[in-house]
């Protein structure tokens, strides 16, 4: 049974897609069978995987549509090497789905049934959410034992998150009692900004062990290399930035086995 963690937090530009891609292809550099589901109409973590969302046949549209399987939807792309990782893509077409989905029944859990027909394929399954919290997201979060919310360490960060944090509490009780909050991940983190530093303390006497012990530093390679069509894990893998998104998959793995068995 794959565990299916979604990466989320409703403000843009925070650092989502360069997560749920690097730790894609840190887990599966650590030996996880690894699928990474896009849920943005953006396809950014589409192409950052080395995958032309443009030539998509099918995509995560007609799997929410239920007029594919996953099986039949997912890519794999052959540059990533021993980093590979299956990829269930987006394109625009997804923005459609907004709106086509609220007319239709279970409309919040046809992710769920779509992942569930392959889920003994996968160690992880991790859903890259856009920045809102759409019907999209919440078949995310439907989707999904846990939630990893990367976040900059800024004046504002804090605020954002009881917003996400409400929005996780009223999914567990209402839609998915798995669903739990796993972690607070750090992301372009520069230790020689005060303020930085300062707001990651705050972090952690709020969250305790809530929040990641690894930080991603903030590191030019990780930004380089979706132009590549590539994981910064894959790009440069000697960066800091790629060390430091393959030691967040090797923690991941940690606290999975640490977790209590359902
Ligand atoms: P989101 O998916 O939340 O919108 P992205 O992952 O696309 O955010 O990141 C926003 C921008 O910041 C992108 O240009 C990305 O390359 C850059 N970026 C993300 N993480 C880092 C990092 N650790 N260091 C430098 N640039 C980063
Ligand atoms: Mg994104």
């Amino acid at each position: 049974m794959a565990k299916i963690f979604c990466v989320a937090n409703q403000k843009g530009g925070v650092g989502k897609t360069t997560t749920a891609v690097n730790l894609a292809a840190g887990l599966a550099k650590v030996g996880q069978r690894v699928l990474l589901v896009d849920l943005d109409p953006q396809g950014n973590a589409t192409m950052g995987s080395g995958i032309d969302k443009r030539a998509l046949e099918l995509n995560v549209y007609d799997v929410l549509l239920e007029s594919a399987s996953i099986a039949e939807a997912r890519s794999r792309s052959d540059k990533l090497g021993a980093c590979a990782y299956d990829v269930l893509g987006a394109n625009r077409e997804l923005a459609g789905a907004e709106v086509e989905l609220v007319e239709l029944e279970r409309r919040e859990k046809r992710l769920k049934q779509a992942i569930a027909a392959v889920d003994d394929q996968y160690d992880f399954v991790l859903i890259d959410c856009p920045p809102s919290l759409s019907m999209l997201t919440l078949n995310g979060l439907c989707s999904a034992h846990g939630v990893i919310v990367p976040m900059q360490c800024e004046y504002f960060a804090l605020e954002g998150l009881t917003d996400l944090v409400n929005t996780i509490k009223q999914v567990h009780a209402n839609l998915n009692r798995e669903l739990q909050l796993i972690g607070l991940l750090r992301v372009m983190f520069d230790p020689r900004i005060t303020l930085q530093q300062q707001v990651s303390e705050q972090l952690k006497a709020h969250f305790g062990d809530k929040v990641f012990n690894t930080v991603i530093p903030r590191n030019v390679r990780l930004a380089e290399a979706p132009s590549y069509g590539l994981p910064g894990v894959v790009f440069d893998p000697s960066s800091k930035g790629a060390q430091a998104f393959v030691a967040f998959a090797q923690e991941m793995v940690d606290r999975i086995q640490a977790m209590p068995a359902k």
